[in-house]
């Protein structure tokens, strides 16, 4: 099982690389973020091991459920899934360092208040609906440089950049079209140089579409089922929270 892990990783890796030759992109430009849901902590723990340093889990029971299990492993925890606001202070205090999922206002606020009150900050990736489908979370691009504005204001929050999932489709030639949507926001809101603005990230790209991706200009690729197998539950489990899963 861990060799198969490790092994995974490595074919990631030069996937990664060889998008990387084959559109003219530095390697050192993208990262490879690991997306652990339903992955049990020894499973993450052999990655992390491996020297993999960047994880990110979708559901904060999942996030403190293998927080104790990891702890004593260095790495780096990025949180992509939807969040309540109800449940901004566990992501703090399991010391999230990037919110990838911001995708309002109010989530932004309740965080902020959370973040003064530890005395604490936190980096966050503005994500968007780059595939217009309703099931799916993410501010509107039509509405992105507006929520990028106001969440600017505060100071707890630094905002590096985008994230987008983009439409799981194998024809490139419809997934190209998002990920084309988040570099053209991403260069828009960056050419404005606000304050407290970086604008240089760009999380977009999974096990299917991490090509496609990276030749679109992707920062940062989020890989779960290349690495750990198959999950159990559909994605719809963990991006759509109105669906039930028995
Ligand atoms: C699960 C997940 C991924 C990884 O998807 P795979 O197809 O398993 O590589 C990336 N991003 C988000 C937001 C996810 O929920």
């Amino acid at each position: 099982m861990s060799k198969e892990i490790v092994e995974n990783i490595r074919i990631i890796k030069s996937r990664i690389a060889h998008a990387c030759k084959k559109y003219g992109r530095d390697p050192n430009e993208v990262k490879l973020l690991l997306a652990t849901k339903t992955v049990p902590a020894d499973r993450v723990a052999v990655a992390l091991l491996n020297g993999e340093t960047l994880i990110a889990e979708n559901k904060v029971q999942e996030l403190k459920g293998k927080y104790d299990a990891l702890e004593s492993i260095p790495h780096v925890n990025h949180f992509i899934g939807h969040l309540q606001s109800n449940k901004v202070k566990d992501i703090v205090k399991y010391n999230v360092r990037c919110l990838q999922s911001l995708d309002r206002l109010d989530l932004a606020e309740k965080l902020h208040q959370r973040l003064v009150l530890e005395d604490k900050k936190m980096d966050v990736l503005i994500q968007v609906n780059t595939s217009d489908e309703d099931s799916k979370f993410g501010i509107a691009p039509q509405d992105t440089l507006d929520l990028v504005k106001h969440v600017s204001k505060l100071n707890t929050l630094k905002i590096k950049g985008l994230m987008t999932i983009g439409l799981l489709s194998s024809e490139a030639d419809k997934v190209i079209p998002c990920f084309r949507m988040l570099r053209r926001l991403q260069q828009e809101i960056r050419a404005l140089n606000l304050p407290n603005v970086e604008m240089n990230e760009l999380s977009m790209g999974m096990s299917g579409d991490l090509e496609i991706a990276i030749a679109e200009g992707a920062t940062m690729v989020r890989v779960g089922t290349a690495i750990f197998g198959e999950r159990y539950y559909p994605d719809s489990y963990y991006w759509d929270e109105t669906i039930v899963v028995s």
